[in-house]
């Protein structure tokens, strides 16, 4: 891309166009370079290229090679816990329960704050971890705390907001009729759809 030595980094977003990836991925892929020493961040001023540039650029591809395989594990590991939890929680939810997914439900639907997006979304998930009455299932959402880099992936445009909105209430309906198969492949739907989006090159932030 013919950067050479002493250049700067251009900034996130136009690489992210370049590359056609997400932001995401370009950030974590620009922090194993620098941990290569293939770019170096100079604090207040930027990032810029130490390497010349074939080698800049195959360090390049290698780090983003190693950050999409990294979000598709995450991806893997959700679609093997949550559609059992989103079973267990049809099954066991109380009314309490319910109300509680319901409002995390409504409070996502309602924000405009695209920074809160990610968190929200999580929100919903732990709300819905939590109808199991198991700790033990709390602690493992907890432990894979890493799975928030899954959302900020995925959750990069309003359009994309509104779609993770519907995910859930599906989800949330089948767990209102306590149907487990249901509420099971509702997730299984919802993680499978997010993981999709992250195939595809970033949204120019359009929200
Ligand atoms: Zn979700």
């Amino acid at each position: 891309m013919g950067l050479t030595p002493g250049d700067r980094l251009p900034p996130e977003r136009d690489l992210a166009h370049r590359f056609r990836v997400s932001r995401g991925s370009i950030r974590e892929a620009v922090k194993h370079l620098a941990a290569q020493g293939v770019v170096e961040s100079r604090r207040g001023a930027g990032t810029f290229v130490v390497s010349a540039p074939q080698a800049f650029a195959r360090a390049m591809e290698a780090a983003l090679a190693g950050a999409r395989a990294h979000l598709d594990r995450l991806f893997e590991l959700r679609l093997i816990i949550e559609p059992g939890i989103a079973a267990v929680a049809a099954r066991k939810a109380s009314a309490a329960h319910l109300q509680a997914i319901q409002k995390a439900v409504a409070t996502q639907a309602e924000e405009t704050d695209s920074r809160r997006w990610g968190e929200q979304d999580l929100a919903v998930h732990r709300a819905i971890a939590q109808a199991t009455e198991n700790p033990l299932v709390l602690e493992l959402l907890a432990a894979t705390g890493a799975i928030t880099e899954t959302r900020e992936e995925a959750l990069q445009s309003a359009a994309r907001h509104e779609a993770s909105v519907t995910g859930h209430r599906r989800i949330l309906g089948a767990l209102l009729a306590h149907d487990s198969a249901a509420a099971a492949k509702a997730m299984e739907d919802h993680i499978l759809w997010a993981h999709a989006l992250t195939q595809l090159p970033s949204k120019e932030d359009s929200a």
